[in-house]
């Protein structure tokens, strides 16, 4: 089992990031935001809970967030080859918690790739995806709060991995090939 986090601020590339490290490394993919926007689709009891916060730009709180990703894990046996966890954690709390999760395992996170891209760049990216994918929070307002939330409850996830001796910085901005190819050499060295 190898198990990879994609961390990054909203607009960051996780998804983008993501897609080619599935590939490349044959995991399975957990998008908690593409998970909640699949319940909000399909208006889904869990789905109008998620939409109340995401419409906001609001964390899903945190006990809930962990137990719908415990589920996740516990109901697709392909997660136990190996995950990508895109978007999760998003604070402390579920960090601890996911290191709860994958010991019981009898695993863990072997690495953690973090996206960096300055802020101006991040909001022009969020504009121009609200425009081609009509998601509902990339807005202006919503930007704002999101990239607020990101920095005073997610950020200090970078300090959390960092200590743990597992966080790679990844410059964010440039080619998507060239991105990627900065993540392979990353994690070409890390234990599987
Ligand atoms: P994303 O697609 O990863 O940008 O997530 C979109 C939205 O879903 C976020 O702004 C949050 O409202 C919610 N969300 C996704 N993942 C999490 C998480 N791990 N914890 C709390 N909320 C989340």
């Amino acid at each position: 089992m190898y198990n990879l986090v994609v961390f990054g601020a909203p607009g960051s590339g996780k998804g983008t990031q993501s897609a080619r490290m599935i590939d490349e490394y044959g995991l399975y993919h957990i998008s908690t935001g593409d998970l909640l926007r699949d319940h909000i689709a399909r208006d889904t009891a869990l789905g109008r809970v998620a939409n109340e916060y995401i419409s906001k730009g609001h964390l899903i709180p945190d006990d809930l967030m962990i137990e719908i990703l415990g589920n996740t894990l516990d109901t697709n046996p392909d997660t136990a080859n190996g995950v990508i966890f895109d978007g999760f954690p998003r604070t402390i709390e579920q960090a601890k918690a996911l290191n709860e999760m994958l010991a019981k395992r009898g695993s863990k996170v072997h690495a953690v790739v973090g996206l960096e891209v300055d802020n101006d760049e991040l909001i022009d990216r969020l504009l121009k995806r609200g425009q081609e994918s009509g998601r509902s929070d990339d807005n202006m307002e919503t930007i704002t709060e999101r990239l607020n939330v990101y920095h005073s409850q997610t950020a200090p996830l970078r300090d959390f991995y960092t200590n743990e001796g597992k966080y790679h910085a990844i410059k964010g901005t440039g080619a998507i090939d060239d991105i990627f190819n900065s993540i392979r050499n990353a994690l070409k060295d890390t234990d599987k």
